[in-house]
């Protein structure tokens, strides 16, 4: 059920998004982004629990255990290298100056991700910065609450 939870937890705010996004622009492309950065950014966990993977010489992949997210525990060390406040700020840099304004929308619900994470995990407030990460080489501990 957890598991469920962890896949669906950013489709609300997500699908909002998209409607509001398909009313303003009529644009199903941008609809498009808006559901994978919005939704679909936790791939990035994959580079993570690959790192597991390597370290610990497991050969079996555990989609239980991927989500479950323990694997960060393991390395002590937290990449999630797409989340992270500098992206969404970087690609409305270049929507602005490509004059796509109609994309802010992906911006929007990219940032959206990261808020929701944000605030439902225990993390320090500059967490969320590549940034911050990049400073404190990862560290877990520096990360986390
Ligand atoms: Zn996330």
């Amino acid at each position: 059920m957890k598991n469920l939870y962890l896949i669906l937890e950013h489709l609300p705010l997500t699908i909002l998004i998209c409607i509001i996004a398909f009313l303003k622009t009529a644009q199903l492309e941008i609809v498009f982004f808006v559901l994978i950065f919005g939704w679909l950014l936790d791939i990035d966990h994959i580079i993570d629990y690959s790192i597991y993977l390597y370290r610990n010489k497991k050969i079996k992949i555990s989609l239980i255990f991927f989500f479950s997210g323990k694997y960060f525990k393991k390395n002590k060390k937290i990449f999630v290298f797409l989340h992270s406040y500098e992206i969404p700020l970087f690609l409305n840099i270049i929507f602005y100056s490509t004059n796509n304004y109609e994309y802010i929308f992906v911006s929007i619900s990219y940032l959206v991700h990261i808020l929701q994470d944000q605030f439902t995990n225990n993390v320090k407030p500059f967490s969320y910065f590549l940034t911050y990460r990049l400073l404190i080489n990862f560290d877990l501990k520096k990360i986390c609450r």
